[in-house]
């Protein structure tokens, strides 16, 4: 039977373009991609990259403070959001044209439209375009949204953070993990007065205690007012501005709420259900290890399965995709000890487990005892600028094996010297390899190759 296309991708993020690039390219698939806004997804036009932009503009004012502390004679004037909005906008135009050619000259046929699918062998575009496929790829990532909560309506996400005609004045940002906790820091720096509301008992839920705490409280120091254990009650349009009822009794009001309290995968409404492919609980994509629904045809890959919703693991997901299904190299995606960093101010950069989860090690795997090599201290950087942050250099290791089980960074820079430390622990290294490595001086980081002793053993 003759298809009118090997593989049809549905989503045009890190996940779908890697796959159609790949399959087309050196599998030599047919390939056609239907994006329904624009090109590069989440990661490029509304997530990563405008957010590490921002997180950029927002630290100037701090670097600026130092300058003088190192015998410069710096003022730090206004911020021009507008000014930064145009030559972000400009950048994110030129990264969607780059992902658009790139797809091209790898032989992809672009569709620029939703796409649902009708059969296992069928697609069909908004415009009711029809096309039979051997293989679909959904690649449609995941969305934010604001709970059923009175007053929703006045409430923001992450994605119209981007597109704001201006600054608020005054900000609440709903929620606690790494997105809420990077916009509390960047609406911070900007010169926004912050706060954060989180119905948990401390942000960042899921990362190292130790780490988390820092991070926490190194934001609560340079005046983020952080909020736990009360969520929103209702929301309300004042005269001022928007009036936010917490749980708490409490009535705070802001120019701007920003709720970013968990995204969900976007496969409704995609006709998958009807068809037999598996959807779990949030609405994810049932897959297998090869990134296979319960559809033989169907595969998905990136935030609509819900595994590690990071941007390279979509990236490897879809790659691996295409090396199994079209360059006959059976791959699949690795999600063992993928190291990530939560760009806060201070940076928080990890990978493996957490001192709690290696404590949490189920007993019957043999686990024995932890140890902890924890070093805090004051920087010389930012000490001599008579600042107060710590940073924070933690290893967990296997007593027994003494395998690096893993790394925990909080300070400047966290999210680089992270991902070099996860090479070394991918690779199996031991505390001796840790220790018998060099250091470089004077660095932060430096304390990785020198801690000794344990701090203590778990
Ligand atoms: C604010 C924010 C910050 C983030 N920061 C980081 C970070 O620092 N590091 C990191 O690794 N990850 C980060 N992420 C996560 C990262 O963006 C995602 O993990 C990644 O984009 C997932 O890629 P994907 O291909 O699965 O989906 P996406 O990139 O979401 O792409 C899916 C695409 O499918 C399209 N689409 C959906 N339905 C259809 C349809 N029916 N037809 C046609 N097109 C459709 C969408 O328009 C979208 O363009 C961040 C996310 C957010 C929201």
């Amino acid at each position: 039977m003759t298809f009118d296309y090997d593989l049809f991708v549905i989503g045009g993020g890190s996940g779908g373009v890697r796959a159609a690039r790949i399959a087309s390219a050196e599998g030599g698939a047919k390939v056609a991609l239907a994006e329904e806004s624009r090109m590069g997804g989440t990661c490029v036009i509304r997530g990563c990259v405008p957010k590490k932009l921002m997180v950029f503009a927002s630290e100037y004012p701090e670097e600026v403070q130092d300058a003088r502390a190192y015998g410069w004679d710096a003022t730090l004037g206004a911020f021009d959001w507008g000014r930064f909005r145009g030559t972000l906008d400009k950048e994110l135009d030129r990264l969607e044209a780059a992902y658009r050619s790139t797809l091209l000259n790898a032989g992809v046929t672009i569709y620029d439209a939703r796409a649902v699918v009708v059969d296992p062998h069928r697609v069909r575009l908004a415009s009711g375009e029809e096309f039979s496929v051997k293989h679909i790829l959904i690649a449609t990532g995941g969305r934010p949204f604001v709970p059923e909560v009175p007053g929703g309506e006045l409430a923001v996400t992450s994605n119209e953070m981007f597109l704001l005609d201006a600054l608020p004045k005054r900000a609440l940002v709903v929620g606690g993990g790494y997105i809420a906790s990077e916009f509390a820091c960047i609406l911070h720096g900007l010169g926004v007065q912050v706060t954060m509301m989180y119905r948990g008992a401390s942000i960042l839920r899921g990362f190292d205690d130790e780490a988390r705490g820092m991070v926490s409280t190194a934001m609560i120091a340079r005046g983020i007012d952080i909020q736990c254990g009360v969520d929103v009650a209702r929301l309300e349009q004042g005269a001022d501005g928007i009036v936010a009822h917490g749980t708490d009794g409490h009535a705070r009001e802001v120019d701007l709420v920003m709720y970013a309290t968990g995204r969900l995968p976007n496969s409704g409404g995609m006709g998958l259900e009807s068809l037999g492919v598996g959807i779990g609980a949030r609405g994810q994509v049932l897959v297998d290890e090869w990134s296979q629904t319960s559809v033989p045809s169907i595969y998905a890959v990136g935030d609509v399965t819900d595994r590690i919703n990071l941007t390279p693991v979509a990236i490897r997901e879809g790659h691996a995709f295409a090396d199994t299904v079209f360059r006959g190299v059976p791959t699949k995606a690795d999600h063992a000890l993928v190291a990530s960093a939560v760009f806060t101010q201070p940076e928080l950069g990890t990978v493996g487990l957490s001192e709690e989860a290696a404590k949490g090690l189920d007993p019957s795997e043999d686990r024995g005892p932890i140890e902890i090599f924890s070093a805090s201290f004051r920087p010389m950087k930012s000490l001599f600028a008579g600042r107060q942050d710590r940073v924070l250099m933690k290893l967990v290791v296997d007593q027994a094996s003494q395998r690096v089980l893993g790394c925990h960074i909080v300070g400047a820079g966290a999210g680089e010297m992270i991902q070099l430390a996860a090479i070394a622990i991918k690779m199996g290294a031991t505390k001796a390899d840790f220790d018998r490595t060099v250091a470089v001086h004077p660095t932060v980081s430096e304390e990785l190759v020198t801690m000794r002793k344990p701090t203590r053993v778990v």
